[in-house]
């Protein structure tokens, strides 16, 4: 069993996928072309944006997002506590300050509540300038985007929606990606569009940000690229990638985002009983990057993995460490109670294989296992 099984997908489209890649070949055009222009078209279609704009991975669509707003030394950027460490690395990265924000148990996702209290905190000590709010659709489920909205507006501020995982995802049928005044995803091969390599894209309905956009990914190009009016990046998605990426997105609308839905329902019905099941919240439909269940205490889930491991049921823990104790951020002080939810989420989460070719049997089996190592570990 594989933990995301890329090679059934593969399988299942391999006739198509090869015929796009020997067709980017013929033709010999490597960068650019048909392919990213007919993919940018059906990227903002599906997501419901004014503009989609591919780029190098979800990383670089990040910072060209913060360069564009001219993000830097003496702005705070928030971001949530538990989540992958790219989201807190691109506002270092810019020289502005990230404060992370703890997490709700039940959905995993940036807590409004404990935002509003940081943002108010940041404005009294008075350092820094907030100016950006970074939600993350963690596992596939899009933040709370309306209260997070809120708060942005009554600070004046922006947001700007972390959607690597969450694509596809959507809040009463608005989709994931279309939140905030930009928006980015990763195509990185594991998450829910993934490519062959890296790629990334920023969404958003703000024309003058689309058209900075398109600058700084291609040098921060004036007329075109040899007339150079401000600092940029090579920051480009291959035409290779954008091929494979037409193909992918069907099978994601045509069958793949219900297949994951349905793996985890049959998830929270085996296991409910067990463990604590991701609930999702009425009008809101995740993409499911991850299925991530979560367990007593950290004996109880390092157990769990060590005896599944052996049974050969691959797992992962996402995430082991808060953002706020990665060594890249021991500069900065932070206060452990106000990491509360995920300091603890940290111990005790555990993410069972997710994609779309699981089968109800690899679903039954990952499902007994885990019950019957819980039975055995619980009467002891
Ligand atoms: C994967 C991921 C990214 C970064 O995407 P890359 O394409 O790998 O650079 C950013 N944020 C989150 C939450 C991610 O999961």
């Amino acid at each position: 069993m594989e933990f995301r099984d890329l090679k059934s997908q593969y399988n299942r489209y391999k006739s198509e996928i090869d015929q796009a890649v020997q067709d980017v070949m013929t033709k010999g055009t490597f960068i650019g072309g048909g392919p990213v222009a007919d993919l940018e078209m059906e990227l903002s279609r599906y997501v419901g944006t004014k503009h989609a704009i591919t780029c190098a991975n979800g990383t670089e669509a990040m910072t060209l997002a913060l360069m564009a707003w001219g993000i830097g030394e003496g702005d705070a950027v928030f971001v949530p506590d538990f989540t992958f460490f790219s989201t807190g690395e691109v506002v270092a990265y810019s020289g502005a300050t990230p404060i992370f924000v703890d997490v709700e148990e039940d959905t995993f996702n940036m807590d409004p509540k404990k935002l509003e209290l940081a943002i108010q905190n940041a404005i009294k000590e008075g350092k820094l300038k907030p100016r950006v709010i970074i939600p993350v659709d963690l596992f596939g489920l899009p933040a709370d985007h309306p209260a997070i909205e809120k708060i942005a507006k009554k600070h004046q501020m922006l947001i700007l929606e972390d959607g690597a995982q969450g694509f596809g995802g959507n809040i009463d049928g608005k989709k994931a990606c279309s939140f905030g005044d930009a928006a980015t995803t990763s195509f990185f091969p594991a998450k829910p569009l993934g490519c062959y390599g890296d790629g990334g894209a920023i969404f958003t309905d703000d024309d003058h940000l689309a058209k900075l956009l398109q600058s700084l990914k291609v040098h921060g190009k004036g007329e075109n690229k040899y007339d150079n009016v401000r600092i940029g990046l090579n920051s480009r998605l291959d035409t290779m990638q954008a091929a494979i990426l037409k193909v992918k997105l069907k099978a994601f609308e045509n069958h793949e985002l219900e297949d994951v839905n349905r793996a985890y329902c049959n998830y929270n019905d085996m296991l409910g009983d067990w463990v604590k099941t991701p609930k999702i919240p009425k009008g809101y439909y995740s993409s499911f990057a991850q299925y991530t269940i979560i367990l007593k205490d950290k004996s109880e889930r390092d157990h769990l993995q060590k005896k599944l491991k052996d049974e050969g049921i691959p797992t992962m823990i996402y995430y082991i460490k808060p953002m706020h104790k990665q060594e890249a951020f021991e500069g900065n002080a932070f206060e452990e109670n106000d990491f509360e939810v995920t300091n603890t989420l940290c111990d005790r989460v555990l993410s069972l294989p997710m994609h779309p070719y699981l089968t109800e049997g690899d679903i039954h089996k990952v499902c007994t296992n885990i019950i019957k190592i819980l039975k055995e570990a619980r009467s002891n």
